[in-house]
């Protein structure tokens, strides 16, 4: 019956149907938004079956916020003309197939751009120092049979071997970010196959955003190494006063104090892992569909 009866939009208050309609997450009262409005009032890279009514009226204050900020930076782009090719210009921009990602480099905002936009649409942004992470994965065709990608950063000569570009048939490039309603953008670079030359350029393009955006993963990952260079200083401290308290018959607070240190070193080295590693947690956390 339910799949009959027409439910109103929670946005624009036009009647739609089970297909025209996806279902809020509020438990109090069952909510609905059209079709219409997903398309055209929120953004491409959200989920609004993942979002509560409240998300949602957040999420368009946010897109406002966005809009504005999209007039202040990006509506005067342009590409550097032959003659600057040399010369820092305002903007830099990056080729993802059906999708461009550009960048103001004063202000550190970056935009995911689409070409014919329509008059007066504006694109998600977001800040640099909101981006977190960033890996691609997608789908190879290998005969008849698909083979995936799975999350990646970076690929080896041995690895694009195994994932030849001509074989791409998907790829996507998923940037993991602090902003508040675009925690996991997905954007679909590739959805069709292509020529291996045109597929070589987006998935360069894409590791190298991706290895932009891993910095400072990367960084957080090295400022650990120095942590295990203190980690071995301190197991010796460790032992050594262990070997103090045994023979004095006493577990005096000087132990006490080095075995704590060197428990919570211990914990900060297990912590430690590779990019890949905090891009697999990223996913996890930052996946909205993870929220519930
Ligand atoms: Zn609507």
């Amino acid at each position: 019956m339910a799949l009959f009866s027409k439910e109103s939009c929670v946005l624009c208050e036009k009647e739609a149907g089970a297909l025209g309609r996806t279902k809020l997450t509020d438990k109090s009262s069952k909510l609905y938004i059209c079709n219409d409005c997903v398309k055209t009032k929120l953004s491409p890279y959200v989920l609004p079956g993942y979002m509560s009514k409240a998300d949602i009226d957040g999420h368009l204050v946010q897109r406002e916020k966005d809009a504005e900020i999209y007039e202040q930076y990006f509506k005067d782009f342009s590409y550097p003309k032959v003659k600057e090719l040399f010369t820092e210009t305002p903007w830099g921009s990056w080729n993802l197939g059906k999708y461009e990602l550009r960048h103001h480099r004063e202000s550190g905002y970056y935009c995911i751009w689409e070409p014919y936009p329509k008059e007066g649409q504006t694109f998600d942004v977001f800040h640099k120092d909101e981006a977190q992470g960033a890996c691609i994965w997608g789908e190879y065709k290998v005969g008849s049979d698909v083979k995936i990608l799975p999350d990646t950063t970076h690929m080896t000569l041995t690895e694009l071997k195994e994932y030849p570009d001509k074989d791409i048939q998907r790829l996507t490039l998923t940037i993991f970010t602090t902003h508040p309603y675009l925690s996991l953008i997905d954007i679909p670079m590739i959805t069709n196959g292509g020529k291996a030359d045109a597929n070589e350029r987006i998935r360069e393009n894409a590791l190298n955003i991706a290895d932009a955006f891993n910095k400072g993963l990367q960084e957080e990952l090295d400022e650990h190494k120095t942590t295990n260079k203190e980690f071995r200083q301190s197991a010796k401290e460790t032992r050594k006063s262990l070997f103090g308290a045994l023979k004095e018959g006493a577990f005096n607070e000087d132990a006490q104090a080095k075995v704590g240190t060197f428990l919570t070193q211990m914990q900060a080295r297990k912590d430690t892992t590779t990019v890949d590693d905090r891009i697999a947690d990223l996913r996890r956390t930052n996946d909205p569909k993870n929220r519930f």
